[in-house]
């Protein structure tokens, strides 16, 4: 360490709220020095294990946060579970302030009958195995049904709904995991419906997500003219970015294409669509009791207007048949410690403007901090405020940094006495270079390793 007075703050996550945090400590102090510590043995959280693998422009924010990890007064430390190899009470007295940003691991569960049947998964499980999180890699999931349900239609949904309808030509030059990629190559899935609660004016993706599935090759829209019935009157007063999306929506469900387009879909052997005013019921199993055979949708209707209109039941139902339900309504942020405050119903660590409640020398960022919404864009933001508040604390002298602190020094001997060794940086370094050379002989930009024991294994030789 530079000095063993220097101030000391460990982060814990090494996500995109980790590293902008970071970032923006060390920016800020010129004396202040930071270490990371990760469960996983590889950083980089969601934009890794989240992020779809067509989206390889969203991962260049990879960049920055290597430069932030290279810096002289940054460490990281990965393969150390915090919470259970290592106590928040244990890093609060090696450390002047602790930074809580690990993310939502956890699932919003859908809670009605069947949810356990075997062919329903949850979007976080879904992505993370075609992502290579190693704790999805037996996933398997079933792909030989014709039709598949998504509940939820928010990016993460579209997401999956472009990887189960996308070309395997196009999905081959990502760095899609390969046992997703032979299951894909073998998938029966030909129609995917996305279901929402409510309107097309409330649904949750953004116009980008929503175009690519518009041009998605060899695949047409399938949509219920009907749903758009009150919605042309409505798009005068919707607000901007929502009104492109909404003139996107019924362009691509009303309007007669052109004569190349009308060519392409009738070429196509896929189809997609949304499914409006719909919310899961119950799981519908086939006689045999062992897997899905369909799902019960109540059918809703509006109440309000406007984005923030509410759906209320009608009291009447639908069967939809399907083989595949993912249901994408969103994460959730768990508790890791029982000694740090956490909000169990908003499923967040309570704080103003990142510094956790009654917890002095405590602060939070990222998904755990605001709840798992927003892109890497709000993230960042809402993680340079954290950075902010911790700052301003320093400077004030609200935050003691007089007395010197042992930092990594007591942590490293309390981990080694454990049994848990961590991974560094460069040692991330080597499984990053194993991967893109892996990825290489097969035409892709890197060849996930897929376990922890794989990934330590190339750490440490
Ligand atoms: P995370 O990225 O989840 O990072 C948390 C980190 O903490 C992880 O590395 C985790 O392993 C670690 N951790 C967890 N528990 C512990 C523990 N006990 N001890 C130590 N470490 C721990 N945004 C975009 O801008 N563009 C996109 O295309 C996009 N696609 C997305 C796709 C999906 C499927 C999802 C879910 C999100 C997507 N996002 C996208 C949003 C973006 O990923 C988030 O805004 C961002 O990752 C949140 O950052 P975070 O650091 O709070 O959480």
């Amino acid at each position: 360490s530079l000095s063993s007075c220097s101030p000391k703050v460990c982060i814990v996550g090494s996500g995109p709220a980790g590293f902008y945090t970071a970032q923006h400590l060390i920016k800020a102090r010129q004396d202040v020095e930071v270490d990371i510590y990760e469960r996983l043995p590889v950083p980089f959280g969601l934009v890794r294990f989240g992020v779809a693998p067509d989206h390889p422009e969203v991962k260049n924010v990879i960049n920055t946060f290597t430069q932030t990890a290279k810096h002289s007064r940054c460490s990281f430390y990965g393969n150390v579970n915090v919470g259970k190899n290592v106590s928040i009470t244990e890093l609060q007295q090696a450390y002047h302030a602790v930074v809580l940003s690990y993310g939502a691991e956890g699932n919003r569960s859908m809670g009605v009958p069947g949810e356990d049947l075997a062919g329903v998964y949850s979007a976080k499980d879904f992505v993370g195995w075609y992502n290579g999180l190693p704790s999805c890699r037996e996933l398997s999931p079933d792909l030989s049904c014709e039709t598949a349900v998504i509940l939820g239609q928010g990016n993460v949904a579209l997401d999956v709904a472009r990887i189960l309808l996308s070309p395997i030509d196009i999905l081959k030059k990502t760095d899609i995991t390969q046992p997703a990629l032979e299951a894909l190559a073998e998938s029966q899935v030909r129609r995917v419906l996305i279901v929402g609660r409510r309107g097309p004016i409330q649904i949750a993706c953004t116009i980008k997500e929503l175009r690519e599935m518009v041009n998605l090759p060899d695949t047409r829209p399938d949509m219920v003219a009907a749903d758009f019935d009150a919605v042309k009157e409505a798009l005068k007063d919707l607000p901007r970015p929502r009104k492109r999306l909404t003139e996107l929506m019924l362009k691509t469900a009303l309007e007669v294409p052109g004569e190349k387009e009308q060519e392409r879909r009738s070429k196509a052997s896929r189809t997609w669509g949304f499914r409006f005013f719909r919310s899961p019921v119950e799981v519908l199993a086939e006689p045999s009791h062992s897997r899905i055979a369909g799902i019960r949708l109540a059918i809703n209707k509006l109440e309000g207007s406007g984005e923030g209109a509410h759906a209320v039941l009608t009291g009447e139902v639908e069967d939809v048949s399907c083989g595949l339900v993912v249901s994408s309504i969103g994460y959730k942020s768990l508790p890791i410690d029982p000694s740090v405050p956490f909000d169990s119903r908003k499923a967040i660590v309570p704080n103003t403007m990142g510094r956790v409640k009654q917890a002095a020398g405590l602060y939070c960022s990222g998904w755990l901090k605001t709840g798992p919404t927003g892109v890497i864009a709000t993230t960042m933001n809402n993680s340079f405020d954290t950075a902010r508040s911790l700052v301003e604390d320093m400077d004030s002298g609200t935050l003691d940094v007089s007395a010197a602190k042992p930092g990594s020094q007591s942590i490293s001997a309390l981990l080694e006495k454990r049994g848990v060794k961590p991974v560094t940086f460069s040692d991330w370094e080597k499984i990053d270079n194993v991967e893109m050379k892996k990825g290489e002989s097969s035409g892709k930009p890197r060849e996930k390793l897929l376990t922890v024991e794989e990934m330590l294994h190339v750490a440490w030789t």
